[in-house]
């Protein structure tokens, strides 16, 4: 076959291709024979996969957890986000189930109590992130640095009015003034112990 670069052509009015002049009567005939434009994607298909071509680009799917069909395209985020059979992890056990249980299931399992570890009361799981950033308990055996420590013992500054942390950082500070100031008489006591001790 010549490769002729500036052919005259022919658009087929089956296809809308470019058909070289001289080859358009005989592609026309094989051309509307064989080939169908799909009326969703408007691509050219042979015939006899035109079925193939619908049900594996265009047509509706299952989802292979609820078995709802919906188009193709919002399949992955059907399954990733709507889905009511997608396996979701409850926030407060972290065991993992399909999310159509999950609002039944955290209602039991947030009702559960668990021990502050700062004020020592039973508070429910579903309360405990609120309750962490207003928990008022006293903050034992948590060290700030010494700067803090330093600016507690001179002089606490004033708090700003927040909900929930600065009050925490209030009593933390206070505490630790607190305990620096015991450590210190501790340590003077101590010292004068073991200095009148030997001399004795
Ligand atoms: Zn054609
Ligand atoms: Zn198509
Ligand atoms: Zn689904
Ligand atoms: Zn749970
Ligand atoms: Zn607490």
């Amino acid at each position: 076959m010549a490769m002729l670069s500036e052919e005259i052509t022919t658009l087929c009015s089956h296809c809308n291709r470019p058909i070289p002049s001289t080859n358009i009567d005989l592609h026309f005939v094989h051309c509307s024979r064989n080939l169908e434009k799909c009326k969703v994607c408007g691509d050219m298909i042979p015939r006899k996969h035109a079925e193939d071509h619908y049900l594996e680009t265009h047509a509706p799917v299952a989802c292979s957890l609820c078995t709802a069909t919906m188009e193709r395209d919002i399949l992955d985020v059907h399954k990733g986000e709507s889905c009511p059979q997608r396996i979701i992890t409850c926030e407060f056990c972290e065991f993992p189930l399909p999310a159509i249980d999950l609002i039944e299931h955290q209602e039991v399992c947030g009702n559960r109590t668990e021990r502050c570890l700062r004020c020592s009361r039973y508070i429910r799981l579903r309360d405990s992130y609120v309750h962490e950033t207003t928990c008022n308990a006293v903050v034992e055996g948590i060290v700030g640095s010494s700067r803090d420590a330093r600016t507690g013992a001179e002089r606490p500054p004033r708090p700003e009015r927040r909900a929930g942390p600065p009050f925490l950082r209030r009593h933390l500070l206070f505490s630790i003034a607190i305990t620096g100031i015991a450590f210190i008489l501790g340590s003077l006591l101590f010292q004068k112990k073991s200095d009148i001790t030997p001399g004795h």
